[in-house]
């Protein structure tokens, strides 16, 4: 294995997807800063261009990037009065968002008794 003046290890052009590889899994799926920091602190000629092509094609970091959020539903309101209160009912449509619009809201007024 070659290596520079700093000890640093000079790669095949065949070797360089695998170091990539390594690297990537080893800070965790790490994004391209972390990925290339670790990769410069071992390797001598390794681009950021080709650690930035590997992170951006990961199927394991795609596949984090998308993952639908949770705790979104929030915990209903009671009330004790009526006439006091209406029901918001939400739609959510943030994984197949139209445009800007991520939400279809529907609002009903509650009718109270009349006490007489
Ligand atoms: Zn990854």
């Amino acid at each position: 294995m070659n290596r520079d003046r700093f000890g640093k290890i000079i790669l095949s052009l065949s070797e360089c997807y695998d170091a990539i590889k390594a690297a990537h899994q080893g800070t965790g799926h790490g994004g391209l800063q972390a990925t290339t920091k670790l990769i410069n602190e071992i390797y001598y000629n390794l681009t950021q261009e080709m650690v930035k092509l590997f992170t951006e094609t990961c199927e394991n970091c795609q596949l984090k990037r998308n993952k639908t959020k949770k705790g979104i539903v929030v915990k209903p309101i009671a009330s004790n009065h009526l006439n006091s209160r209406c029901q918001i009912d939400l739609i959510d449509l943030q994984t197949r968002p139209d445009g800007d619009y991520k939400f279809i809201e529907g609002t009903k007024i509650k009718e109270g008794q009349r006490s007489g």
